[in-house]
């Protein structure tokens, strides 16, 4: 199947007689005939549900579906972003290791290792996405357990470079883990340019309504965990709390990472998205393919709008012809990027927050990446907690205005552009 069929028809093939669209399975419980049948999925020796905190039917069919898009073995949904990249590298590294990270990464997955995880006694070391390879080799240590990345940088539109940092993880025997919510499957499937892991904000493109917050982890099948059995003892030695099971013996390299973090970390720590919320995940994932071509081709029109217009200091966009990204995102993203453009207002800061006051189309959110065309300053809301040295290092000119081009016509877009920008004084 092709992605846009995909997105249609994967993860869920009813049966005859049942349901076409996903049931909604809203239970937290499951009946079993004997306590044997339900051992059994205690001890992860059947597959099954018991308990919705970690798993439900509804989910795992709209993880199938995303597993299907970016071309993964397994996957699992999360309650959020934020907890599908917790998830993600918290699958591998622990107390005592080390991750090493871009710079260049949305500032609530840049708050939750610099501060959260650091306090569970994770360290990382962030380097700028585009540093020399001396710089990159020096960041790894031999406790490293992962490299972490994200497709196109929210908000600094950086394009990461998959195939240099894959080899350069590969070379130290750890995982490329890449958050794929920008870019989308339609745009980009990492797994294809050596990525191991894929995770998502399903907030954004994925639902694309503003409807619902949620996350999702998919695997690659391609790292072999035993190949390096010393770095991954979690996935390579005996679980006690599932009667000495080993995971990359038992669901071997496509299933043991998904099975851990289900078994491990959704048991422990119940992320887990609501079916409802799944259902309405779904729903938008059958019209993403043609939703996020329409933002590319908007976006397009928008960045070349505002790169001509006396009053834009500079444009940020990796679509744009010219754009310091434009060549790495032909090689990834040949069909287009994402929706979302940055740029400064001339005169800065206070111009800037002046523009925002007069748009009419374009609402004022902290959201990205849905259809509705949407605008932010992240100096003053979402990065307001960084220092000026780490703003920039992330990437964040402090006159930043993130624009996110929605699925209206993209004249009205650019004529609400246009008449804000003009009561700029
Ligand atoms: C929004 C976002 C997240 C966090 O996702 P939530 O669903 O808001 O928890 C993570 N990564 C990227 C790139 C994002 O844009």
């Amino acid at each position: 199947m092709k992605t846009e069929t995909k997105c249609i028809e994967a993860g869920y093939q009813p049966k005859n007689g049942e349901s076409r669209m996903i049931p909604i399975v809203q239970s937290t419980t499951f009946k079993y005939d004997t306590s044997e049948d339900m051992g059994k999925l205690f001890d992860l020796e059947a597959e099954g549900y018991f308990y919705s905190r970690l798993q439900n039917p509804t989910n795992d069919y709209v993880a199938a579906k995303i597993a299907a898009l970016e071309g993964g073995t397994a996957a699992m949904l999360t309650s959020s972003g934020q907890a599908a990249n917790f998830f993600a590298v918290f699958n591998l590294a622990g107390q005592g290791d080390h991750v090493v990270a871009s710079s260049t990464i949305y500032g609530g997955t840049y708050n939750l290792f610099n501060v959260t995880m650091r306090r569970m006694g994770v360290d990382f070391t962030f380097v700028d996405p585009d540093c020399s390879d001396e710089e990159l080799e020096a960041a790894f240590r031999p406790n490293t357990k992962a490299v972490f990345g994200e497709t196109i940088a929210n908000p600094a539109l950086i394009v990461f470079d998959i195939e240099r940092f894959a080899h350069a993880a590969h070379a130290h025997g750890v995982p490329l883990i890449v958050d794929n919510t920008f870019a989308t499957p339609i745009n980009c499937r990492p797994f294809e340019w050596g990525c191991d892991i894929v995770t998502h904000s399903t907030t954004k493109y994925m639902d694309g309504h503003d409807a619902t917050v949620g996350g999702a982890i998919v695997d690659s099948g391609k790292f072999d965990w035993m190949a390096h059995a010393d770095k991954f003892p979690g996935l390579t030695t005996p679980d006690a709390s599932y009667h000495g099971i080993t995971y990359a013996e038992k669901f071997g390299q496509g299933g043991a990472f998904i099975t851990k973090a289900t078994a491990q970390l959704m048991r422990d720590l119940g992320s887990i998205q609501a079916p409802m919320n799944a259902y309405f995940l779904n729903l938008g994932l059958e019209s993403l393919a043609v939703r996020v071509e329409r933002h590319c081709r908007n976006a397009e029109k928008v960045a070349a709008f505002l790169q001509n217009h006396e009053k834009i200091a500079w444009v940020n966009y990796p679509g744009l012809p010219g754009d310091k990204y434009y060549e790495r995102a032909k090689k990834y993203m040949p069909n287009g990027t994402c929706g979302v453009i940055s740029f400064g207002v001339a005169g800065g800061r206070k111009a800037a927050e002046e523009f925002m006051k007069h748009l009419k189309l374009a609402i004022i959110a902290t959201h990205v990446a849905d259809a509705h065309t949407c605008v932010l300053h992240p100096a003053s809301s979402t990065h307001r907690q960084l220092t000026d040295e780490e703003l920039v290092a992330g990437g964040v000119a402090p006159d930043m205005v993130r624009l996110s081009v929605g699925i209206e016509n993209a004249d009205d877009i650019i004529a609400d552009l246009s008449q804000a920008l003009d009561q700029v004084k």
